[in-house]
C-alpha cells in the first residue's frame, strides 16, 4: 500500500527526520489560508497523488504570493496528474500539500529497500538527487551507493557516517545525516514497509539536512498489525477494480489485453501469462482467488473479472492443492448462472479432486471449454477470442 507524502513526513518527522514545515488543504482557499499559517514569503504547493515525477508533470509549483498559489490550485484540483509514474489516464488530485520553499544546495537521493536476493533492507544513495533512480541508475549508474543492513544488529552509524562521506556531504552535516538515516530505517522496520524514498533530501544554504519529498510503501500481509498505517489508505488513488478486489480479499492486477485471468497463486498466474502470450494473446488482468477459495470468492472474481470491458473471454487455470477443483467448478458454475457472462469461458483445473470438478462443469450443461493443459488452455482462450462472436458460439454450443 502507498501513501501520499505528506503521510510518508508525518510519519518520519516522529522517527527525527527533519522536514519543511508544511500543511495540507482541500480546496485553493484553505491552500491560501494554510499558507498565511505557515508564515514566509515562498511556498511550494504540491500536488497530492500516489506517484512520483510530480515536479516535471506540473505537480509541483513554487509560489510568490496568496495569488498565484490560488491561481496554482485552481489548475490542479480537481484535474488528473499524468506523470510518467501513472498510466496515460494519471491521479486525481483531491489534495494539495502547502510546504514552505527551502534554499537548496544539493540534492540526494536516499532510498531504503527490501532487497530480494540478500533478504536484506538496502539503502540505496546517490549525489543525483531530485532526479528518479530509474534515471540515476541509467544515466550515472556509479553515483550509486549501497549498503546492506544486518538485521541482528539493525543499521549502524558506521555505515550512515560512510555514505555520507561517499556523497561528499560536508563533514559538519554527517550527524544530521546519520540521524535521517536512523529515521528512516526505524520507519522502515517499525511500520512493516517495503519501501521508503526520500528523493530529494536536500541541503540547504542554510547547512541543513532536510527530506524535501517522502514516499512510503507498506507490505500488505503485514498491514492487519498497523491499523493506524491501513487507515492512510487513499482508494481515490487506486485502480477501482483493485481495490474492490482488495475488499473481497482477492488480489487483482489490471492490464492492457483482452482474455480475463482467475488463478490461483501469483506463480501460476506468471505461468498463466506467459502461455496466453506464447500462444498469441494477451492477458486483460490477472485475478489470483487464493487458497481455499469458496464457490462464492470465485463468483465474485467472475464479477470482478467481467466488469473490465476488454475482457473477451475469461481463462480459469486453477492447480488445487489446498483449494478444491469440485469448489471451484461449483463457484465457475454458480457464477455463470448469477453473472452475465457474454463471452467464452475455458476453464483448466489440476490437482485435488480434479474427477469431481470435471463432472460439475459437464453435468452443468453450460457453454464451458474445457482443457487438460495450460497451453492447450491458453490456444483455446486466444482462439476464442480471436473467432467472430458467431463462431465462438457454435464453440461453445458443441461443447
Ligand atoms: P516529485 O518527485 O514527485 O517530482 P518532489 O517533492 O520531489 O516531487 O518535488 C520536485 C522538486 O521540487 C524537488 O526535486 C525539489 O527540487 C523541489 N522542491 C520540492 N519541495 C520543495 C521545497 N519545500 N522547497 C524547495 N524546493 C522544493
Ligand atoms: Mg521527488
Amino acid at each position: 500500500m502507498d501513501i501520499h507524502e505528506y503521510q510518508a513526513k508525518e510519519i518520519l518527522a516522529k522517527f527525527g527526520v527533519e522536514v519543511p514545515p508544511g500543511a495540507l488543504a482541500y480546496s485553493p482557499e484553505q491552500a491560501t489560508y494554510r499558507a498565511r499559517e505557515l508564515g514566509g514569503e515562498r511556498w511550494v504547493v504540491k500536488a497530492q497523488v500516489h506517484a512520483g515525477g510530480r515536479g516535471k508533470a506540473g505537480g509541483v509549483k513554487v509560489c510568490d504570493s496568496d495569488a498565484e498559489i490560488q491561481e496554482t490550485c485552481e489548475q490542479l484540483f480537481g484535474r488528473n496528474l499524468v506523470t510518467h509514474q501513472t498510466d496515460a489516464e494519471g491521479k486525481g488530485i483531491y489534495r494539495v500539500y502547502v510546504e514552505g520553499a527551502v534554499p537548496i544546495e544539493r540534492e540526494f537521493y536516499l532510498g531504503f529497500v527490501l532487497d530480494r536476493q540478500t533478504q536484506r533492507v538496502m539503502i540505496v544513495a546517490s549525489g543525483e538527487g531530485g532526479t528518479e533512480i530509474e534515471d540515476i541508475s541509467a544515466n550515472s549508474p556509479d553515483s550509486i551507493v549501497r549498503a546492506i543492513v544486518e538485521p541482528a544488529v539493525g543499521l549502524q552509524d558506521f555505515q550512515c557516517r560512510q555514505i555520507a562521506f561517499k556523497l561528499g556531504i560536508d563533514p559538519s552535516l554527517t550527524q544530521h545525516v546519520v540521524r535521517t538515516m536512523q529515521g528512516c530505517y526505524r520507519a522502515f522496520r517499525e511500520h512493516d514497509a517495503t519501501m521508503v524514498e526520500i528523493n530529494p533530501m536536500v541541503v540547504t544554504s542554510d547547512k541543513r539536512v532536510l527530506a524535501l519529498d517522502a514516499k512510503m510503501t507498506f507490505d500488505d500481509n503485514a498491514l492487519f498489525r498497523h491499523p493506524q498505517i491501513s487507515e492512510l489508505r487513499d482508494k481515490s488513488q487506486e485502480d477501482p477494480r483493485e481495490s474492490r478486489a482488495a475488499d473481497s480479499g482477492l488480489s487483482y492486477v489490471g492490464l492492457d489485453g483482452n482474455i480475463g485471468c482467475i488463478v490461483n497463486g501469483a506463480g501460476l498466474a506468471m505461468a498463466t501469462m506467459d502461455t496466453i502470450k506464447l500462444a498469441g494473446g494477451e492477458p486483460a488482468n490477472f485475478l489470483d482467488i487464493g487458497g481455499g477459495a469458496t464457490p462464492d470468492r470465485v463468483a465474485k472474481a467472475f464479477r470482478l473479472v467481467m466488469s473490465d470491458k476488454n475482457v473477451q473471454a475469461v481463462l480459469v487455470n486453477i492447480f488445487a492443492g489446498i483449494n478444491r477443483c469440485d469448489w471451484v467448478a461449483e463457484g465457475v458454475v454458480q457464477a455463470l448462472k448469477e453473472v452475465r457472462v457474454d463471452v467464452p469461458v475455458i476453464v483448466r483445473l489440476a490437482g485435488t479432486n480434479v474427477e469431481e470438478g470435471q463432472k460439475i462443469l459437464a453435468k452443468s450443461g453450460l457453454p464451458i471449454i474445457r482443457a487438460n493443459t495450460l497451453m492447450e488452455a491458453a490456444e483455446r482462450a486466444v482462439g476464442a477470442w480471436q473467432n467472430d462472436l458467431s463462431q465462438n458460439t457454435v464453440v461453445r454450443a458443441a461443447q
